[in-house]
């Protein structure tokens, strides 16, 4: 009979065979990018997606939203005619499965000094009051808007979840090994990605921010709005226009140079889309 040191052994040994023949790659949507994700008991994009609504309601019930009607009203019009657009553009190319356990909210957020907004997994979306000067108008909020659904369909929260996951593996597995129910390893998984409390505050890498920018262009051009703003908004963003400090959204995005070199390479693509809705 083996001891039970030589069994967690042979347990990481299979594992890690497991972990290696159970990578998954799937193709983003509008990029091309390949996108690479472990299996290995991670949690799949399923449970990510259903993480990221429990935590989203969790903020959505603490933090204090805008009564402006005007506002409320303009960041869900937005929203919901980029995600009818999203939703007809990935139906009509076979890719709905990006779609699938998507429940959209598009949600703003009474805060003047935050000039911010996020994503979260399932098409959960949050706006900061303080970003609504730089937006101006409906077009800037699109150009953020689609952005932040760029985020949302390319599986960048389930993404980074996985990256964390394999990054702790040797964790992972001795939790799995020593025989704990699932549910404890899960929220090993979820603490290993700094998920537990501030999902919100996930930041993306640039990787995700580039694809973002640049999917985000071809969204909100589905939609109907002008693609070519884009760069103007982001001009605007870079230099903290408002007079209010160098917002932080900026911090874990590329650089504005780069940002807007990355704009105009997309931007044919962008205005075909574009003009095809007219
Ligand atoms: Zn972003």
């Amino acid at each position: 009979m083996k001891s039970v040191s030589s069994k967690v052994k042979s347990l990481f040994a299979l594992s890690l065979i497991a972990l290696f023949t159970a990578c998954t790659t799937t193709t983003i949507p509008l990029t091309g990018r390949k996108q690479k994700t472990f299996g290995l008991g991670a949690p799949s994009n399923e449970q990510v997606v259903q993480y990221s609504a429990e935590a989203y309601k969790v903020l959505m019930d603490s933090l204090p939203l805008s009564n402006d009607v005007d506002k409320v009203g303009l960041i869900q019009r937005t929203g919901t005619r980029i995600q009818k657009a999203v939703e007809k553009h990935l139906t009509e190319a076979g890719q709905s499965e990006f779609l699938a356990g998507f429940e959209w909210e598009f949600n703003l957020i009474d805060n003047d000094t935050l000039v911010n907004a996020w994503a979260m997994s399932g098409g959960k979306v949050a706006f900061y009051t303080g970003i609504l000067p730089i937006c101006k108008d409906e077009q800037g909020v699109a150009v953020v808007m689609g952005h932040e659904v760029a985020h949302a369909i390319a599986r960048h929260g389930y993404e980074r979840v996985n990256q964390s996951f394999t990054k702790n593996l040797g964790l992972t597995v001795g939790a799995v090994a020593l025989g704990q129910n699932p549910s404890t390893t899960q929220r090993i998984i979820f603490q290993a990605a700094g998920l537990g409390t501030d999902i919100a505050l996930l930041k993306y890498s640039r990787l995700h921010e580039s694809e973002a920018d640049e999917m985000g262009l071809y969204f909100m051009a589905m939609a109907g709005y002008d693609p070519s703003v884009a760069p103007a908004f982001w001009e605007r963003m870079s230099s903290g226009s408002s007079g209010q400090r160098p917002p932080e959204f900026l911090s874990t995005h590329p650089s504005h140079e780069t940002r807007i070199e990355r704009l105009n390479a997309a931007m044919p693509k962008a205005l075909e889309y574009y003009n095809a809705g007219k």
